[in-house]
């Protein structure tokens, strides 16, 4: 079977920065990241193995440096982690941060920020906590809140870096025809789209699909959805055991991506047992 990896699989330059960033910082001191630095259980994992604790929530920070995540962090965290003590090292992407720093400056213009994306993601809950007003939060079209829309006078819409463009010009289009004063901001990162320009041809060029990733990223379930939506035979995996044999019956090719967090070693691993094995 015919195994076609496309170009731009695997970690994004984000990705890259903030486990380089998570590196340089471990120097004998007592590191701390706060939550998952990347998505992704095999670098949190090999992180840790280099004595950078994981934690769910601060405690006293003092002589501790605490690593903020690529998919960013709510103001109200930082600010508590800097009462606490911590020395804080921030390995936010540079394109999570802009979405920041639009968010702000649209908020001061005085307008009503809406965040398309996952309502319940870090960079979305990182993208909220930065503002002083409550951010309307839409995944889908079938959560559009008319009520909310309704007393808007003028709104500014960002993005999740990692959603899928399609779904979002359409929410778009009709948020439009909601608020008189609409400014969209494609907030969604180059890494992304690229990723997603190689899934127009991907799928169709070939008879199954893997997506390999972590459940927890959201970037690899875009992935997935694009992937599927084209090809019934798109299957998202984290690691090779997950891939089952039916799955290439009769297939003489195989299309392969990997998430923005997923490192190399594990798709290398994973063409290797297909290679071996189909
Ligand atoms: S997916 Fe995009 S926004 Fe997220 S870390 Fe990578 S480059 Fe940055």
């Amino acid at each position: 079977m015919q195994i076609n990896l496309a170009k731009s699989a695997g970690f994004c330059f984000g990705v890259k920065r903030a486990i380089n960033i998570a590196l340089e910082t471990k120097s004998g001191a007592k590191v701390n990241m706060l939550g998952d630095i990347v998505h992704n259980e095999d670098i949190v994992r090999q992180l840790e193995k280099k004595g950078i604790k994981k934690i769910t929530g601060l405690s006293a920070g003092k002589n501790k440096t605490l690593l903020l995540a690529a998919h960013g962090t709510s103001l109200k965290i930082i600010n508590r982690a800097n009462e606490l003590g911590y020395k804080i090292i921030d390995a936010t992407c540079p394109m999570v941060k802009e979405i920041h720093r639009i968010a702000k400056d649209m908020e001061n213009k005085g307008y009503r920020i809406i965040v398309i994306g996952d309502k319940k993601h870090a960079e979305v809950l990182g993208i909220s906590g930065q503002l002083k007003n409550k951010t309307i939060v839409m995944d889908s079209l079938k959560n559009l809140p008319p009520k909310k829309l309704q007393s808007i006078e003028k709104a500014a819409v960002v993005v999740q870096s990692t959603q899928n463009l399609e779904k979002v010009l359409k929410i778009v289009g009709v948020l439009k025809q909601r608020i008189r004063k609409l400014e969209f901001f494609n907030t969604i990162c180059q890494p992304t789209r690229i990723k997603q320009k190689d899934l127009k041809v991907l799928p169709k060029a070939n008879d199954a699909v893997i997506i390999i990733g972590s459940k927890k990223s959201a970037n690899t379930k875009r992935l997935y959805e694009i992937s599927k939506s084209l090809n019934k035979r798109s299957y998202w995996v984290a690691g090779k055991k997950e891939i089952k044999s039916n799955w290439f019956k009769n297939a003489k090719s195989v299309g392969i991506t990997a998430g923005a967090s997923t490192p190399d070693s594990t798709t290398q691993e994973i063409i290797e047992y297909i290679r071996t094995n189909y």
